[in-house]
């Protein structure tokens, strides 16, 4: 580690990073660098544009749609789209006088929570949680610049 101006180690540009085009490990040049050489970036942004031609072409041709869902999305989307069906069935027959409420409202109504609890506790919550933590941590990192 070389001593950066007031700061005794360097602050960001010091450990190894995995060049995002070839996936060799290199020291970033530069805050901000994702490649080991200008070739390897030339090259990553390169075919880019050619993927995004190449879905242009496909949604032209009526093969594809301009905003596809990421997986993510989807997932949450099923998630949300099941717990959401659940909900309006049980806040319908919450608004019910108690002697017409099916007699295994509670039962279900308790099912729900626990589904509802375990979904945001999951894996991909988790995963989708650290990167907007570290994606805030950058934002707030860029503001006080
Ligand atoms: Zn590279």
């Amino acid at each position: 580690m070389k001593a950066v101006g007031k700061y005794n180690v360097c602050p960001y540009v010091c450990s190894m990073m995995n060049c995002q085009k070839c996936q060799k490990e290199y020291i970033p040049k530069r805050m901000g660098g994702l490649f080991c050489s200008v070739s390897c970036g030339n090259s990553y942004r390169q075919q880019l544009k050619r993927d995004e031609q190449k879905q242009a072409r496909l949604v032209e041709q009526g093969f594809a749609i301009k905003n596809p869902l990421t997986e993510d999305e989807q997932f949450f989307w099923h998630i949300l789209s099941r717990l959401g069906d659940t909900a309006i069935r049980l806040d319908e027959e919450a608004k019910l006088p108690g002697d017409k409420r099916p007699a295994d409202f509670g039962k279900r109504l308790g099912d729900f929570i626990r589904e509802t609890r375990t979904e945001a506790a999951g894996l991909r919550m988790q995963e989708i949680g650290a990167r907007l933590k570290a994606q805030q941590k950058k934002e707030e990192g860029n503001k006080s610049k």
